[in-house]
């Protein structure tokens, strides 16, 4: 494992790099980045998020738990699977691509989501190692007076679990939204179709602060950059509900209903 001073050179070395090329567009940084370090994927926006982007691998970085593993997970298959399938979980190569992200995304002013595929664990346990290095880098850029715009994230592990690590993110600006967790800060599969049905099981729910349908889901005119007040949200405390969507939909839909069966209403 590296030391922090060693992670911290390497932080600003990057944090360096990209400041002086500022000036350039989004992908020539990139190219460059790309060029002189040995990088994960990297997306400088698609058209759901049109945000820059990190990718894990699927599987190692997954909790052992999430219902969506090799059973309808939308990053096991099309474009994205072939971006997480790149990817690596060398500290190295995580430490610089996440600092390539969150610098980027302060210098453009694109939102930052980490881990278009993949999750915050190792090994079958939270990766507290990854979680201390993204407070590292986004207290480092704090120095050069950079601050990335709304990062944010998803996690399957059990919100109990998680939500200390949550926390910590939060103190540095990155917003955790829990998936499939029926609770504030919630992030759910459920058929738009049915969402009165939805809305008014959970009516009786009063910590849970407004049920809404994913709006890129609804207008492709919309993208998470675009999306006010929700998943890249400090001060969320809703629950986003999505389609089921992907080629696995059916599957996804299935897990979901699945779920179903541990809700105490
Ligand atoms: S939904 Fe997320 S945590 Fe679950 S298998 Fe897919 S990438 Fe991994
Ligand atoms: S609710 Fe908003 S931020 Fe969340 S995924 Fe949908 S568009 Fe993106």
């Amino acid at each position: 494992m590296l030391t922090k001073e060693r992670k911290e050179r390497m932080v600003k070395d990057v944090i360096e790099f990209i400041i002086m090329m500022k000036h350039l567009t989004i992908k020539t940084i990139l190219r460059k980045c790309r060029a002189r370090y040995s990088l994960n994927p990297l997306g400088s926006g698609n058209s759901k998020t049109g945000c820059i982007g990190t990718y894990r691998p699927v599987g190692p970085s997954c909790p052992p738990s999430c219902s969506y593993l090799n059973n309808g997970c939308y990053t096991q298959s099309g474009r994205v699977f072939l971006q997480q399938k790149r990817a690596t979980m060398d500290e190295t190569r995580e430490l610089r691509t996440n600092t390539v992200a969150l610098t980027l995304s302060a210098i453009t002013g694109l939102k930052c989501r980490l881990m278009v595929a993949g999750g915050w664990a190792r090994n079958g346990e939270i990766d507290t190692n990854l979680i201390n290095n993204i407070v590292l880098i986004i207290e480092t850029m704090r120095e050069y007076n950079l601050s990335p715009v709304e990062p944010y994230s998803y996690t399957h592990f059990a919100h109990d679990e998680f939500k200390p690590y949550a926390d910590m993110l939060s103190g540095v600006g990155v917003s955790i939204n829990f998936s499939d967790y029926f609770g504030p800060r919630g992030a759910v599969v459920w058929s738009h179709d049915d969402i009165q049905e939805l809305r008014s099981m959970l009516s009786s729910r009063a910590d849970i602060k407004g049920i809404y349908m994913c709006p890129a889901q609804r207008s492709k005119a919309i993208t998470c950059q675009d999306c006010k007040s929700l998943c890249t949200s400090k001060a969320f405390n809703g629950l986003v509900v999505f389609d089921p969507h992907g080629s696995k939909k059916t599957k996804a839909k299935e897990a979901s209903t699945n779920l179903l069966e541990l809700l105490d209403l």
